[in-house]
Order: C-alpha cells, then structure tokens, then sequence
C-alpha cells in the first residue's frame, strides 16, 4: 500500500455549489433520513428564517485553521482526539458540565502528546451535539422516539415527544454559551480547542451555512445512519468548506470508502476528510484493512480515527445500554494493529465520554459493575465512559504510542 506522497497545492476544498437558498434548493429532492416530523411546517420556516438572520456561531477562519491542524494528522505529522458526551442535553449544559468534559478531553490530548511526541488536535463532541439517529421512528410504548433535545423531550409523554422546531433555537443559544466555555477553558490552558457535532438536523444545519462553511461548529460529521451517497446529507457535506467527518462501520466496503473520499475530498486535501471506523473490537482487525488501502490506493490524504463506543455497544441485564472497558480497548488496540500492518498513519480516536462521574460503561481500573450502573446513569443517549474510565483508555493509548 501506498501512503499518498503528494501534498495537494488547493488550500481549500472546492465548494462545488452555492449556499442558502441555492442550497436548500440543491437538498430539497434528496432524501433526508432521520429527520423529525414536525407538526407545523409554518413553525419550521420562521425557525429557520430566524436561524438564518442569527449570527454565527464560530467564524470560518477558525473552521479553515482546525482544516490546517487536521492536515498535519493526515499527513502523519500529528494526532487528533475527538470527545464529548453522545447527546448534549439542554439541562445539561451547564458551565461544570462542559468545562469538565472539555478538561477529561485535554487530559487524553496531553498523555497522546506526550507518549507520541507529536502535536494532537483536541476537538469536543460540544456545542451542538443535540440531535440523534434512532433506530426506530417509535419506541416500545407507541411514542415517537426521544431524537435529541433539538427534536423533542426525552420524558415519556406524547406532548414532550411531539417535535417543537422552537428547539433548534435553544439549542443555537445553548451551542453559544457552550462555545463561549470552549473558548474560556482554551484560554486557561493556553490550548487550542474546536467543536464538532454530527450533522444530522438540515433544518438547523442549512441556515447556519454562510458563504460555503457551515458555521454551526469547526467539524461535522455524517454518522453511519445517515451517510447514504446519493442522500441530503452527504450532498450538504459536499457544499461546505469545513473539514468533515464520515462514520464507518463493518458492512462499507472498499469501493464505498473510495465513493465516499471521491465524492467529499474530490480535490485530495490533506485535513478535508476524517474517516472514522467503528466496526467493533471483532471485526475491526478483517474490515479495516481492506478499507485503509483502497482510500490510501485512490490517494486521498484523509485521517483515519477510531471510534470504539460504536461497534460495541450492548445491553446490560437491568436493560440499560452499556459498553465494556476491554472491548473498547481490544477495538483501540486492533485499529492500531492494523495501521501499524499497512503503515499507515493513526490519527486518533473519537470518544464518548464525560468528566463527570457517572455510572454507563463497565470496567475500568475501577471494574464498574453491572448491577453499578442505575447509580448515576445520566446519559441523554449512549453509555460514555466517565472521568476515570477516560483516563484509563487514555494511559492504555498512551501505552501504544509509546511502543
Ligand atoms: C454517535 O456518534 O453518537 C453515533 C450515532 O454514531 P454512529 O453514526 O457511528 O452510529
Ligand atoms: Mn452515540
């Protein structure tokens, strides 16, 4: 396998249409999964006006310096983490909250850097991260499904799950304020901190788009249930600026991979596009392989990271999702196994975590138990690994680096 050797002279993607109406044109006949269905499309529209006149929320030049510090790791110079809670909360939001997130993320930032000895780019799952993929439309009671604060209320009642669009409002007001923190705890530590969310609501995303970035976060990314090619979502990645994220799981094959970085990084910039596997810890060492050769063959210059939460989620005896401390870890070790086979660059991992000490993920050195996670099982989605269990993947990690 190669390593592409070429640095592309671009130093921007080509943004291959127009943006605001033209693009809510382009995206209007594709299909749009995961979207919610709003009661009152009348509702929908005045959001959506009121999104698009609101400033935004971070500025494109802080869009195009994260694309600068991505294209290090994609470039084997450097090493990237990516953390945060699976969905942010509205009453979760608080200053503790985040700045505690945000500290847990820095800590895995310092221990890679460290044992590496090269730079790593921290990047929160932050300020924004309010919509969620379900994998059915209702749940087991009849009701619409709980699809993140931005949608509708997590409580079990038809009016709470009703979709209200005024929540992409607070969730734009609750991405500010959580910036504004990112920005303060980058101060305190002297470190430079991005913000990323998984770009899935178009109704809050499309507004947001000014002059071809999508200035509702540094880094979005397609999630695995919403990246089919030919649908809204990748078409919207296509038409922004900032560096994207594409999550991939066991069932892509090369081919796909290849569509994929030929459809989102046509022009082979080094920092355009993430590729994140989470095929889980026994099937990451047969499925990732073949995938990393076929983009590296196409000689697209992406970065590869490794989601372990994803591939290894499971249900605990009381019926709360959970995830084991060991598979996370045999999933981390595989991903580096496999890129250290092909010689190819691992750039990092995605995580879901918490500073916070809650109870959602088993094991760890302090070997949390099943019959533990009722405690303080807080998570407004999937189970994240609390502040202990974080530091542990993180000197597990830093243990490979060091090898
Ligand atoms: C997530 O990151 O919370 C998520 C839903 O991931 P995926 O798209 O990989 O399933
Ligand atoms: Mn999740």
């Amino acid at each position: 396998m190669t390593t592409p050797m070429t640095t592309p002279t671009a130093t921007n993607p080509t943004v291959h249409d127009g943006t605001g109406p033209g693009l809510a044109r382009a995206l209007a006949g594709l299909t749009a999964d995961q979207q919610p269905q709003w009661p009152d499309q009348e509702r929908v529209r005045e959001v959506r006006a009121a999104l698009g006149a609101l400033p935004p929320l971070v500025e494109p030049a802080a869009v195009d310096r994260l694309r600068e510090r991505l294209a290090e790791a994609a470039l084997g110079r450097a090493l990237v983490v990516q953390g945060g809670d699976c969905a942010e909360t509205f009453a979760g939001n608080t200053p503790e909250h985040v700045r505690a997130n945000l500290h847990a993320l820095l800590h895995c930032a310092t221990l890679f850097e460290v044992a590496s000895g090269l730079p790593v780019v921290p990047v929160g799952r932050v300020a924004g991260q309010y919509a969620k993929p379900r994998s059915s439309p209702t749940g087991p009671d009849g009701l619409p499904s709980f699809r993140g604060d931005i949608v509708n209320g997590l409580a079990a009642t038809a009016e709470a799950r009703t979709p209200d669009p005024r929540r992409m409002l607070t969730a734009y007001d609750g991405a500010g304020a959580a910036l504004d923190v990112l920005d303060s705890v980058a101060d305190t530590t002297r470190s430079e901190l991005f913000a990323a969310h998984e770009a899935l609501l178009l109704d809050y995303e499309v507004p947001l788009v000014r002059d071809g970035y999508a200035l509702s976060g540094h880094f979005l990314w397609i999630g695995e249930r919403t990246r089919r090619l030919d649908g809204a979502h990748i078409a919207l990645a296509r038409r922004i600026a900032n560096p994207l994220g594409l999550k991939l799981g066991p069932s892509t094959t090369p081919d796909q991979a290849v569509a994929y970085a030929e459809a989102l990084d046509p022009d082979r910039v080094p920092g355009r596009l993430t590729l994140i596997s989470r095929m889980g810890a026994d099937q990451v060492s047969d499925v990732l392989p073949p995938l990393v050769e076929a983009v590296a063959d196409a000689g697209h210059p992406v970065v590869w990271l490794c989601d372990p939460m994803h591939g290894n989620t499971e249900t605990a005896a009381g019926g709360l999702k959970t995830r084991r401390f060991d598979r996370i870890a045999a999933e981390v070790s595989g991903y580096f196994a496999v890129h250290r086979a092909l010689g190819s660059h691992p750039g990092g991992l995605h995580l879901e975590l918490t500073g916070d000490d809650v109870t959602e993920c088993l094991g760890g050195r302090e070997d949390l138990r099943e019959e533990q996670l009722p405690e303080r099982y807080l998570t407004g989605c999937d189970p994240r690994l609390n502040g202990r269990q974080t530091l542990d993947l993180a000197r597990f990690v830093a243990e490979i680096l060091l090898e």
